[in-house]
């Protein structure tokens, strides 16, 4: 498949674009209605497809079941009116195509994560990270630890950063409660399939782990005087390493996810883990002189180790943030990256496989406007301009070498939703820069944004008729993202 064979004429407006498309003259006739013919080739990867519109009907040839999944998303994106003759080629970049949700700072119902789902569905991204647990909300069933759902779903009120409110910090009085059984968790992982979307579920180990504490206080250090926190802030009250009480939990919550999940990858966290409730606990420092180890930060690792052991042991591997890297990791780990090319290149030479999500491209809660005050709340990293351009310009060929290239399993866009309470703001965050995020991830390579641009035009339109909101401000005239 060539990608640098690209021709797309103005009737084809597909979002992510594919390799190759070429409009055949005359009128082909194929009706919307025609059952297309399908046939599976050993030639081609299983997410590659071809797809034919001409007199003859609507063909399609793919890898595997995948391809032709994608090649009938393709098919949607032609209309709503007569089928264009058309010839299409396709095959993504990358293996690995993600979002991630955070569903703990807000909680999001079934039908909202189908929804999201439909929305990746669409735009050819394969993979669900799920952010299940951290210090504001603990989200799924685990059978042999009740209290995680009956203690660790619920705060009463959130406190803002200072600046959110005008009179600084004010709690909110408005509760955030939920969780996912895992009946309801099996109908997301089975409809996601359904639309050839592996769920891979993160699990916050060590840090971003107050919701369990305050579920299980004997899980902390102090044991005692935990509460879900009620603020963003990173909390310093994280589980215990020095106890083996910790890791008989942190395993049996781990078996109860990997008996729900069949994803080959668990992500388990591990970043921003604050260390100074470790520096005074007996049980901590008994752990680092027994083990000798040189400080917090490697007992951080020995953690990580454990726990990575662990999942190896039932045939999985662990995903886990850029701090998992630090202080020895077995080369089956999978580094995901929000980091630049530094970090990433010493991943890379000790010999993990990474995912990139650089935040200047990837995290959509920052904002995408640079005036600030049109847009709903956001955060204001990446200079507060996280714009639909700047998520287009995902590109890793720009960074790293081939060599480094063959070690970077995919891309992934995040939305952290501190700052997004409800759907449709969810939606905004999201669309359109994930049809951009998509892109990148499909075609790898250099792209033309003033094209794409074009297409986001005819994809806004979809969006109106499934009723979805989005930032309109992309929509019409390019925007100026210079000023
Ligand atoms: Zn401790």
């Amino acid at each position: 498949m060539n990608h640098l064979i690209i021709l797309v004429l103005a009737a084809v407006s597909i979002i992510p674009k594919p390799a190759v498309v070429v409009e055949l003259n005359g009128n082909c006739k194929a009706s919307r209605a025609q059952t297309p013919q399908v046939t599976l080739s050993p030639a081609l990867k299983s997410e590659a497809y071809i797809l034919d519109i001409d007199r003859k009907g609507v063909r399609i040839c793919a890898g595997g079941e995948a391809g032709v999944f994608y090649a009938r998303e393709t098919l949607a994106q032609l209309g709503p009116g007569a089928l264009p003759c058309v010839h299409i080629e396709d095959a993504p970049a990358f293996d690995y195509r993600g979002m991630m949700l955070d569903c703990s700072r807000h909680f999001w119902t079934v039908d909202e994560i189908k929804t999201v789902l439909d929305l990746l569905a669409m735009h050819k991204i394969n993979t669900f990270h799920w952010h299940l647990t951290d210090d504001q909300g603990w989200r799924i069933e685990i059978k042999k630890y009740p209290e995680l759902t009956r203690v660790g779903n619920y705060r009463p009120y959130t406190v803002s950063w200072p600046g959110w409110h005008p009179d600084g910090w004010i709690p909110d009085g408005v509760p955030v409660d939920g969780f996912y059984t895992q009946e309801q968790a099996r109908e997301i992982i089975e409809y996601a399939a359904e639309r050839h979307i592996a769920v891979i579920p993160e699990i916050e180990i060590p840090g971003h782990s107050t919701a369990a504490l305050a579920s299980y206080p004997w899980l902390g250090c102090r044991g005692e005087g935990y509460q879900v926190a009620c603020k963003w802030l990173i909390s310093k009250d994280v589980y215990c390493p020095g106890k083996e009480s910790t890791f008989a939990f942190l395993q049996g919550v781990l078996d109860e996810i990997m008996d729900l999940f069949p994803s080959e990858y668990i992500h388990i966290g591990g970043d921003e883990c604050k260390k100074e409730e470790w520096e005074k606990c007996p049980n901590c420092q008994k752990r680092i002189a027994d083990e000798g180890l040189r400080d917090e930060k490697e007992l951080q690792s020995y953690t990580i180790r454990r726990i990575e052991r662990h999942v190896r042991s039932r045939g999985r591997k662990i995903i886990g943030w850029d701090e998992i890297s630090e202080g020895g990791l077995s080369t089956t780990a999978v580094v995901m990256s929000r980091f630049g090319p530094p970090s990433v290149k010493r991943v890379i030479q000790n010999g993990n496989f990474v995912i990139l999500c650089p935040g200047e491209h990837c995290y959509f809660d920052y904002y995408q406007n640079p005036d600030n005050a049109a847009e709903p709340r956001a955060h204001k990293g990446g200079n507060g301009n996280l714009n639909l351009e700047k998520a287009y310009k995902l590109n890793p060929r720009n960074n790293y070498t081939p060599a480094e290239l063959a070690m970077v399993k995919g891309v992934e866009c995040c939305l952290w939703t501190e700052y997004v309470p409800v759907m449709s703001h969810l939606e905004y965050m999201i669309l359109p820069r994930l049809d951009a995020f998509s892109e990148a991830a499909w075609t790898g390579g250099d792209r033309d944004f003033d094209d794409f641009h074009a297409r986001v035009q005819v994809m806004a339109r979809r969006y109106d008729a499934l009723g979805l909101n989005y930032a309109r401000h992309y929509i019409g005239a390019k925007p100026d993202f210079e000023k």
